[in-house]
């Protein structure tokens, strides 16, 4: 069996560098390894709708932001199926038998589900849609039967729920569906990047971000503004670089190169870190550098970025071409499902052999 890959955004905004570091990064790299059979990007915008059911326009307008953003990142139409969620049908078919599979308190319990219900203001109502998004996610993981989904930190619930449905499914139906792993980023600073104000996670929702897409003097005063150690008030203040953003996002990006080209006052970021522990170094020095250090990465996406903005209707394609392959897939898995759950009457001429000699004709 090949290996495949699937993974996928909520297009409820453009990319950030918090996506970057967490999966998107991780994505075209391994596109680009060539050991990989297969690999499904997904914009979930049927998810999306889950808690955003009020706002579709947000949804709709943010499908080609998220697919401009998935291919000035580099992700390659030719190398990996681009395709949005909703227009596949099979989906919600195999979620709705997954859903015999998961309790509503198991549900409940999961830590990301928790979190999300408290931000979004859920707690007295949840919609079912939206407590039930992580069965749906189970599908789109198993539909395309991927091996390996590289995500963030936030996404762990979510594939230890697809692994416990998986499971059941196989031991009661017999083996149909293939045990997914989940990759994450192998940095302690990319699991989940902080937003520019300290909170514990850039999120679009939380209005905390550095977009890909931002220009070079968005992503200047966005740094400029940044948080950085609250009590780090005079340069010769020793400073803490735990839980300073600042410094996470150099431990995202940052390489010993960078330092070498931009910085080489300082041999890496150990160095530069202990330097500003000590006292004797200011924060704005150290955001020029975060401000060089991002640029490097960024800079690359924004000019392919406005080389795809210039052809709309042929990004477009590539979403309406990567859906129609996936779908191809999807239906696949669907059969395989009804196969194993018995519910294939009518490709099943034993089933009418059987039942015609049960009655005598
Ligand atoms: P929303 O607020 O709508 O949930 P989001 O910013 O959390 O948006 P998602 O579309 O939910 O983004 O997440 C897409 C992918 O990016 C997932 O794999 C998730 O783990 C990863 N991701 C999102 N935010 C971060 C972050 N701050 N750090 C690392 N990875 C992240
Ligand atoms: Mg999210």
């Amino acid at each position: 069996m090949g290996k495949i890959i699937l993974t996928g955004d909520r297009p409820t905004g453009r990319l950030h560098i918090g996506h970057y570091v967490g999966s998107l990064r991780r994505r075209v790299e391994l596109q680009n390894s060539g050991e990989f059979e297969k690999i499904f990007i997904m914009i979930a915008d049927a998810q999306a709708l889950t808690d955003n059911f009020d706002n579709p326009e947000k949804v709709r307008e943010n499908i080609i932001e998220v697919a401009l953003d998935y291919l000035s990142a580099g992700l390659d139409p030719e190398k990996s199926t681009i395709f949005i969620q909703s227009q596949i049908p099979e989906l919600f078919e195999i979620t709705s038998y997954y859903m015999n599979f998961v309790t509503v308190s198991r549900l409940q319990r999961n830590p990301t589900i928790k979190s999300e219900i408290q931000m979004r203001g859920f707690e007295t109502s949840i919609p079912v849609g939206f407590l039930s998004y992580p069965v749906s996610q189970a599908t789109d993981i198993t539909a395309f039967r991927a091996n390996l989904v590289p995500v963030g930190e936030d996404q762990e619930p979510m594939l230890e729920q697809t692994r416990e449905i998986v499971h059941k499914f196989n031991s009661v139906y017999g083996e149909t569906l293939v045990m997914p792993e989940i990759m994450l980023p192998d940095n302690q600073a990319c699991m989940r990047l902080p937003g520019i104000d300290g909170g514990a996670k850039m999120s679009k929702s939380l209005n905390n971000c550095i977009y890909l897409a931002d220009t070079k003097e968005e992503v200047q005063k966005k740094i400029r503004s940044m948080f950085t150690d609250p009590n780090h008030l005079r340069v010769e203040d020793p400073g803490r670089t735990e839980g300073n953003p600042v410094f996470i996002y150099l431990e995202a990006f940052a390489t010993d190169e960078h330092f070498a080209k931009y910085w080489p006052d300082y041999a890496n970021l150990d160095e530069l870190k202990a330097h500003y522990e000590r006292g004797g170094l200011g924060d704005v020095k150290v955001k020029k550098f975060l401000n060089r250090v991002l640029e490097d990465t960024l800079e690359p996406i924004r000019a392919r970025r406005a080389e795809y903005e210039k052809d709309i209707a042929g990004v477009y394609d590539i979403l309406k071409e990567g859906t129609r392959k996936a779908r191809e897939m999807a239906a696949e898995t669907l059969a395989m499902v009804k196969g194993a759950m018995k519910i294939d009457y009518f490709n099943d001429p034993e089933l009418v052999a059987r039942h015609q000699e049960k009655y005598g004709n």
